[in-house]
């Protein structure tokens, strides 16, 4: 039985997310994110990665890239929280989702995007509605830029 399911999600009100069909412990691989393997040449000729943030890109190493956007990989309907039960972890050329604590049963599975904070953050609004929540999707190193109050509060609330 697979850890996840694919249902509408409660942090993205238009679109889907993944959510728990069990109860999962902390560092249980829950998902490979799958993509196809690109050269950084390809992704820099490439208009794609262009406009917006490469949400779906991962580097693998110093040579490829990984582009998620590609209908067959699931896991990229896992949505950004900032108080996410899962990381992205690289293990050669593959990335696994592994959850970071224990996540129940019909909770939606989510990730930190490591968005860096730039001029046009404010283009993602985060509505993960968590504890943590900073407002937009930012990753947990470059919050406290948005609000002084997560430059202590970083782990304590995890
Ligand atoms: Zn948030």
């Amino acid at each position: 039985m697979k850890f996840y399911k694919i249902k509408k999600s409660n942090i993205d009100k238009n679109g889907r997310g993944l959510y728990a069909t069990k109860n999962i412990k902390a560092g249980t691989k829950i998902i490979e994110y799958v993509g196809n393997i690109i050269t950084k040449k390809q992704t820099e000729i490439s208009d794609k990665f262009d406009n917006s943030k490469p949400i779906y890109l991962f580097n693998l190493n110093k040579r490829y890239d990984l582009d998620g956007a590609v209908s067959w990989n699931t896991a990229r309907l896992i949505n950004h929280s900032c108080s996410n039960n899962c990381d992205y972890e690289g293990q050669g050329l593959k990335i696994w989702v592994v959850s970071n604590k224990k996540i129940k049963k019909g909770e939606e599975i989510t990730c930190d995007y490591g968005f860096g904070y730039d001029s046009d953050y404010r283009q993602f609004p985060c509505k993960c509605k968590s504890i943590n929540c900073c407002g937009y999707i930012i990753r947990t190193e470059s919050r406290w830029r948005i609000n002084k109050k997560f430059k202590k509060s970083i782990k304590i609330n995890r």
